[in-house]
């Protein structure tokens, strides 16, 4: 079985989940990311434009913001092998 993996910085089902300890938010947070990705972008004769094949090359979450604290002072990476300076 072929597997084609272009990229290690985003493995598809990584999920990386967060908590906010300031009020014990789990759910709901703003995310600031920088993505760099590798499409096929597909034109019909029409010039409709299809983006196909789309794959995250890199990924970087820049910023973590709790939507009911409206910072991210509290905001902690949950999950396994996460660095936890708890
Ligand atoms: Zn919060």
């Amino acid at each position: 079985m072929n597997s084609e993996i272009a990229a290690t910085a985003t493995a598809p089902g990584d999920v990386v989940r967060y908590r906010c300890t300031a009020c014990g938010n789990l759910t709901r947070f703003n995310v600031v990311t920088t993505r760099r990705t590798s499409a096929f972008h597909h034109f019909s004769v029409g010039g409709d434009l299809t983006v196909e094949e789309e794959q995250v090359l890199d990924e970087t979450v820049e910023e973590v913001t709790c939507r009911w604290c409206g910072n991210g002072n509290g905001v902690e990476v949950l999950g396994s092998g996460a660095a936890d300076p708890a």
